[in-house]
């Protein structure tokens, strides 16, 4: 990934999607923003104790700096599952000018391949993960948390894609973004054993040690993506750790859930 500082926010890039013309993305740090803290200062959470009005602006200036419409945003209240949406238009409860709401509720992969429509998905230690296929230009944006990840979202994310978009998973390209690290996600070994069950590769993903089980979140997700014919090496990953580096991120883990949302937009460009 590579990062700029756009109108003061500083923001994080995938560098194997910057090419594509008619993608748009960007994941947003705590950097820029009016918040205070804990949610210091690029809180775009909406179920956080920090004031709408401070969320609203954080939203402005990000829809400044990434230049979409707040009109076209959706967003879907997430509840740590594999349940995904397909997203065609706007609702038009949605297009609600200057408030920013939820439009759906309870999924955690949205898919588009309209070019109205701006995705995103708000973390703090969840991966926060896109797939693009430039061929049928169709794209999804995933929240993978640890129970996301146990039960396949990405997998089953890349399955709608072939199915129901006729995308071909070896022209899908790949960015999995900051999310708590191997470094710092220790988990009790009945977690661990989820992520044992799921794959052949579980080697690379459970980390034992003196102190108990790390979990792999960012290579679980790619692993979904190669065992279903995503190339290698058109999948980004970003290693970094949201709990290593807080002060750029928020961590929900770390900062014992008092804390903000950072978030991935995407949308597609007509
Ligand atoms: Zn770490």
């Amino acid at each position: 990934m590579n990062s700029s500082n756009i109108n003061g926010l500083k923001l994080f890039f995938f560098e194997n999607l910057s090419s594509c013309n008619c993608l748009f993305h960007g994941i947003s740090t705590r950097v820029g923003g009016v918040s205070t803290y804990p949610f210091k200062s690029l809180n775009i959470g909406l179920n956080t104790d920090d004031t709408y009005e401070n969320v609203m602006s954080n939203h402005l200036a990000l829809s400044n700096a990434l230049e979409f419409d707040l009109n076209s945003l959706v967003s879907s209240v997430q509840i740590h599952s594999s349940r995904i949406k397909t997203v065609n238009s706007i609702p038009e409860e949605s297009k609600t000018g200057s408030v920013i709401k939820y439009t759906f509720d309870g999924y955690d992969a949205l898919i588009t391949a309209c070019p109205d429509v701006t995705i995103v998905i708000r973390v703090a230690d969840c991966v926060p993960i896109i797939l693009f296929d430039p061929v049928t230009t169709v794209m999804a944006v995933i929240h993978a948390g640890w129970k996301g990840t146990a039960e396949g979202i990405t997998s089953k994310t890349i399955d709608v894609l072939i199915n129901q978009y006729s995308c071909l998973a070896g022209n899908i390209k790949a960015g999995i973004g900051p999310s708590i690290g191997p470094c710092c996600f220790r988990v009790r070994e009945n977690v661990a054993d989820r992520f044992r069950s799921q794959t052949c590769k579980s080697e690379s993903l459970i980390i034992i040690k003196k102190s108990g089980f790390s979990v792999n979140l960012q290579e679980a997700n790619k692993v979904q993506m190669t065992m279903r014919g995503v190339r290698a090496d058109n999948i980004e990953v970003s290693h970094i750790c949201t709990s290593c580096n807080s002060h750029l991120f928020f961590s929900h883990r770390r900062e014992s859930g008092k804390t903000g949302r950072f978030g991935l937009f995407a949308g597609l460009r007509a």
